[in-house]
């Protein structure tokens, strides 16, 4: 059936770098020509589910080397580069991504950019560097925000402190999505070192606030400070081997029982709201939305987030709430989940008749799919051909700024440089070879955008 429960992405990194093993540490200034001691991969450690670089070919894995972009790809530089950002903290809430506008800018001014600063509220940077002054263009959308590390003792190193072994950095922030932008600076690099005068408009895009919905970072942007490119590449959703043509809509529901408050001695004077909820909770296990919707995407799924009530244990709770997050497929409607978690209730409400809930929808999206004969995926897949790396397309759950790009009329291709996979997990981690090759693969992409 359609139907998939939520499965974090449960990676046992903790068995790939015990506590006890020595890590080095590099967490210098950003410097261009910083060089590092790599710890030297080995093969245990590449050899994991999470490694997509491990998964096509466990060891000497250099597809870039076929492509001239290839000599201006520094991987010593992009380390610098990811390091110095996921040093900085900017989870989001709050944020504070003008932690990261200078590494950025610094970034920027070294490809002769012209730079802009974009801010809808304090604190919360954009930054867009542009060059070129061609009809055609394109823009590169990484940000600079991140999702919190979560429980710190799921660490093995400090989410904030990046730390380089086995060829990989690890830290929040490393692939998603500071690693994309080091790697998309290190694509305009190779690009315009090799066509200096080409015709045509980069964007190198920093944005902000892609983590909670990208109000004030890419739909700002778009909608508000007149940025406007002709197609994308989006690192940020995919793996190597695969890229994104399509997202399913997001549906945040939130459910409130009502009850009466007492003293906890005395419950019969009271009605618990906690009770319901629960029930209701546990009869959405067997919530059914049917297979009838656009089998370009594998399903729906559902995932009970959050659940929260009560204020002390001596005191029956008169409000108890949950939110539940739904990932849908073309076909499948909001009302008709509302409908759905309604007959639920009902159904409680036939056993408890006082159950009393309310719900309401607290964020949503459309679900779209990009045209995969567009240029911009046509130029890709081309450039993927040129250096003999497997690709398949595909949809999935995620939202990225592709979908607001989508309806603002931009096609993307959405493509890590990484697996997406390891994004919001803890120990996240970029390949450091995955984002060379990334590098020399949406340089090929703009070649081919641009030439072809
Ligand atoms: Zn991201």
């Amino acid at each position: 059936m359609p139907f998939k429960t939520s499965t974090t992405a449960r990676l046992a990194l903790h068995t790939l770098i015990g506590s006890n093993e020595a890590l080095s540490t590099k967490t210098r200034e950003f410097m261009p020509n910083a060089k590092y001691n790599l710890t030297l991969p080995n093969k245990s450690k590449l050899e994991h589910p999470g490694a997509s670089l491990a998964r096509i070919a466990p060891r000497q894995y250099h597809p870039e080397m076929n492509s001239r972009f290839s000599r201006h790809v520094d991987r010593d530089e992009i380390v610098a580069i990811v390091s110095e950002l996921v040093r900085h903290d900017t989870t989001n809430p709050p944020g504070n991504e003008h932690l990261c506008k200078e590494i950025v800018t610094k970034c920027m001014r070294s490809l002769g950019m012209e730079i802009s600063y974009y801010e809808k509220e304090p604190g919360r940077t954009n930054v867009v560097g542009r060059i070129g002054s061609g009809d055609r263009s394109i823009g590169f959308v990484s940000h600079m925000d991140v999702v919190p590390p979560g429980e710190r003792d799921q660490w093995n190193t400090p989410p904030f402190e990046p730390t380089i072994a086995a060829g990989r950095i690890y830290g929040r922030g490393t692939l998603d999505d500071k690693g994309s932008f080091a790697c998309a600076y290190s694509v305009c690099k190779a690009f315009t070192a090799e066509h200096p005068d080409f015709d045509g408009t980069i964007y190198l895009i920093a944005a902000a606030d892609e983590e909670t919905g990208s109000e004030l970072g890419i739909i700002y942007l778009v909608e508000e400070c007149g940025i406007r490119f002709d197609v994308a590449i989006i690192p940020d959703g995919g793996r190597m081997d695969l890229s994104i043509y399509g997202e399913k809509g997001i549906l945040w529901v939130e459910i409130t029982s009502l009850g009466i408050q007492a003293h906890g001695s005395t419950p019969e004077l009271g009605r618990n709201a906690i009770i319901p909820l629960a029930e209701l909770i546990a009869q959405m296990k067997s919530l059914d939305l049917g297979a009838q919707y656009d089998h370009a995407f594998d399903g729906w799924t559902m995932n009970i987030g959050t659940i929260q009530g009560g204020s002390s244990a001596n005191t029956v709770p008169s409000r108890a709430r949950a939110t539940i997050d739904f990932r849908l497929p073309a076909g499948i409607t909001k009302e008709q989940v509302l409908a759905a978690i309604d007959a639920k209730a009902s159904l409680v409400r036939a056993a408890s008749p006082q159950a009393e809930f309310s719900m309401s929808v607290l964020h949503e999206t459309e679900p779209h799919l990009s045209d995969k004969n567009s240029v911009i995926i046509r130029s890709f897949d081309q450039a993927a051909r040129r250096l003999g790396l497997p690709m398949k397309y595909e949809t999935f759950g995620g939202n990225t700024v592709a979908k607001n790009l989508f309806f603002a009329g931009i096609t993307s291709v959405v493509h890590y440089p990484g697996d997406d996979k390891l994004a919001h997990v803890p120990n996240e981690f970029v390949i450091i070879d995955e984002l060379a090759v990334g590098s020399v693969l949406y340089a090929e992409t703009l070649e081919s955008y641009f030439f072809d």
